[in-house]
């Protein structure tokens, strides 16, 4: 029996409000609007956006408001598409993303960005281009987090917020290019473009600041200094192609003095991948005076750094990434196809695999620092639609 135009009723993880652990909910998904497309997700990464948000969220992000579903790093299968959606049909692999690319407007068209504003201010405060979310619970609407709210059986977004990936694609790895695979990845590649025989400092070792790792190697640089506090993280970064691994607990100066020597001046490239004002100015010092250049992908919206002017007066260049500079929709296809060719490394991230009902679980394992990325699957294995979809 078709779903199409029905209210599907299914689980879901719930942010019922900021600093509590979710609950698993029966919620409905309405069907899709005009140009939204409704998708049974099969597997979703847990970020550590997500965590951020429902735990730190009058610390460094804005407010948004609850309830919510979280979730932007999955994979899944097209269920039914809304009217005058063309390029997307029932049973095809997608990756749903927090980025649109709309292929139209000024930026889309522009080399210089991948920032496409289509539906961006609904988006950032959960609802989609009419204003609702498609999600409600015991009779309340539930906001999507960054208009993707994966951590639900079924979701809606836009069209333009969704990229088709080839049919053979293993979608519980492949959810890992929804987000923190792609930032980190392309931070090297992409926003830094990292040369080859070049030296790289990259500050934070989670599944962001491993994929920048991946990123210097496959750059072919010389020098790969990976930075932590917890050392625990070195196994895994010496792994993704790191050379070198520092503990700044280690020493008595500051991180970037160690960083600065240990290179003779300093290194051409430092990627941020904690989150946190202090690291940032401690990895654009880090940097050789006359080239150096900071690439900021860690996550903080309401909080400034503090940066001597002399710092940048030499040469160096401080800049972000949002999504490591891919333009989603295009990018994320050749990403997975890079992965299914063995290209690209994703299996290694995933350290941990859980059920939905077990996602508060998730969080404390990416808190403690025990995974790089815990794989949470939507549907138990019993379920024949489930992890089978992967294989
Ligand atoms: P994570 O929690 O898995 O990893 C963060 C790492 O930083 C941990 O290994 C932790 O031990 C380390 N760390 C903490 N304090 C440190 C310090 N003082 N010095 C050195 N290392 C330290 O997180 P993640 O999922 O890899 O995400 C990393 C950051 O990237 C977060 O801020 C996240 O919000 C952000 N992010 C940004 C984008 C983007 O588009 N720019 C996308 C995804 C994630
Ligand atoms: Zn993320
Ligand atoms: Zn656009």
């Amino acid at each position: 029996m078709t779903t199409a135009r029905q209210v599907i009723k299914c689980k879901a993880a719930v942010a019922w409000e900021p600093g509590r652990a979710l609950v698993i909910e029966e919620v409905e998904v309405a069907p899709p609007k005009a140009h939204e497309v409704r998708i049974k997700i099969v597997a979703t990464g847990v970020c550590h956006t997500d965590w951020e948000y429902l735990y730190e969220t009058h610390k460094g992000m804005k407010s948004r408001p609850f309830p919510l579903v979280l979730g932007h790093e999955a994979a899944g299968i097209v269920e039914s598409v809304g009217p005058d959606v063309t390029t997307f049909s029932p049973g095809d692999k997608v990756i749903p993303l927090f980025l649109p690319y709309c292929g139209e407007c000024e930026r889309c068209q522009s080399p210089k960005t991948n920032h496409c504003r289509k539906n961006w201010e609904n988006a950032q405060v959960g609802v989609l281009a009419d204003g609702t979310s498609r999600i409600s619970c015991k009779g309340q609407q539930v906001y999507q987090f960054l208009g993707v709210s994966s951590f639900s059986q079924y979701t809606v977004v836009p069209d333009t917020s969704l990229a088709k990936i080839r049919a053979d694609a293993l979608l519980d790895k492949v959810c890992l290019l929804g987000c923190g695979v792609s930032t980190g990845y392309g931070a090297a590649v992409k926003a830094a473009k990292v040369e080859k025989d070049s030296s790289c400092a990259v500050f934070g070792l989670g599944a962001v600041g491993l994929a920048a790792i991946m990123g210097c190697k496959v750059a072919m640089a010389k020098t790969i200094i990976g930075i932590d506090i917890n050392p625990e993280k070195f196994e895994k970064a010496k792994l993704f192609g790191a050379t070198d691994c520092i503990n700044p607990r280690d020493f008595s100066k500051p991180i970037q003095e160690v960083v600065v020597e240990k290179t003779n001046g300093g290194v051409d490239y430092a990627l941020e991948c904690v989150g946190s004002p202090v690291i940032m100015s401690a990895a654009l010092e880090s940097t050789t005076d006359a080239w150096g250049m900071c690439v900021i992908a860690g996550w903080t919206e309401t909080e400034s750094i503090s940066v001597l002017v002399e710092k940048l007066l030499m040469g160096r260049t401080l800049k972000g990434t949002y999504f490591g500079g891919w333009k989603s929709v295009l990018d994320v296809p050749k990403l997975v196809d890079d992965y299914m060719d063995n290209k690209l490394k994703l299996d290694e991230f995933i350290t941990h695999t859980r059920q939905l009902n077990q996602i508060n679980e998730a969080f404390d394992l990416l808190k403690n620092g025990k995974s790089i990325r815990t794989v949470i699957y939507l549907r138990g294995p019993q379920e024949t639609d489930g992890p089978s979809y992967a294989t």
